[in-house]
């Protein structure tokens, strides 16, 4: 159970999967990047998880677009006030190590993804092999940007404690469980019912869901005193059957469910207490 009775509320604005066509609320330039971000950080997002995309609007993982999206994210922040954390994802295809650690070194963020293991996902391979989480989480550490330790499937739960005794991962630890990507765990409570005893003492753990289970894993994770829940459209692009949501909606929705379930938002400055962020000048 969270030990506050504030809800981090994370907000994965753009992924690496869906298309512009499919979704035209998705954000892909720098300045539609920002523009959410500022949206959601007033609706109640104190982290936003972001991806970035090419020219052509297909997933990158270059250094350099990652820079234009940050700087946007900052000049705008700076002109609206707005405090918010920035996690970039460091997914991406095999063979990609040393550019899915570029960004970071370069950009320094307060937080990153850290995918805990390789899956099937549809019909690629997500890998994420044992010497590339090695570098991860010694970059995080040498750079002092906080882990997300993303959980698809419940052997990344296994493959993250063989990473904190190794000395890759430090303790505390942030999860993110992701569910019902297909290749994953289903998005169910008997899911997470099985993996929560499995995190490691003193854990942090945020949930989201995909599709379907956008709403019903967020209700999950609420009930099982979660400290964060993740919404966004890089998870789900409807708001309701027919209906295509923007990332600002999903964040006031899972705003306003959260206060109806008794919990208080948490702002940036708390997220950064709770999950023991280093705040980083911008
Ligand atoms: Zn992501």
């Amino acid at each position: 159970m969270s030990k506050t009775n504030k809800l981090i509320i994370s907000a994965a604005l753009t992924g690496a999967m869906t298309p512009k066509t499919a979704c035209p609320n998705l954000p892909v330039t720098p300045e539609e990047i920002a523009a959410d971000v500022i949206a959601c950080a007033k609706a109640g997002a104190a982290v936003v998880h972001i991806h970035v995309r090419d020219k052509e609007l297909n997933f990158t993982m270059e250094t350099q677009v990652f820079i234009d999206a940050f700087e946007a994210v900052k000049a705008a922040s700076r002109k609206e006030s707005v405090d918010v954390i920035v996690n970039l994802t460091t997914s991406n295809g095999p063979g990609t190590d040393d550019i899915r650690l570029a960004h970071l070194k370069a950009i320094r963020p307060e937080m990153c993804s850290y995918d805990a293991g390789t899956i099937n996902w549809g019909k690629a391979i997500f890998e994420n092999s044992p010497v590339f989480l090695e570098k991860l989480g010694t970059a995080t550490q040498e750079l002092d940007i906080k882990p997300e330790i993303e959980i698809f499937d419940a052997s990344m739960i296994g493959n993250a404690r063989r990473l904190i005794k190794a000395g890759f991962l430090k303790e505390p630890c942030h999860f993110q469980f992701i569910l019902d990507v297909p290749g994953g765990l289903d998005g169910t409570i008997d899911s997470l019912n099985f993996m929560l005893p499995k995190l490691p003492e003193g854990s942090t753990w945020s949930i989201s869901g995909i599709g379907k289970s956008h709403i019903p894993m967020l209700l999950a994770g609420l009930a099982a005193g979660a400290d964060g829940v993740r919404v966004g459209l890089e998870d789900n692009i409807m708001l309701s059957k027919g209906v295509m949501a923007t990332n600002v909606q999903l964040v006031e929705r899972a705003a306003a469910i959260a206060k109806l379930a008794g919990r208080e938002i948490a702002t940036a400055t708390e997220t950064r207490e709770i999950l023991g962020i280093t705040r980083k000048s911008w």
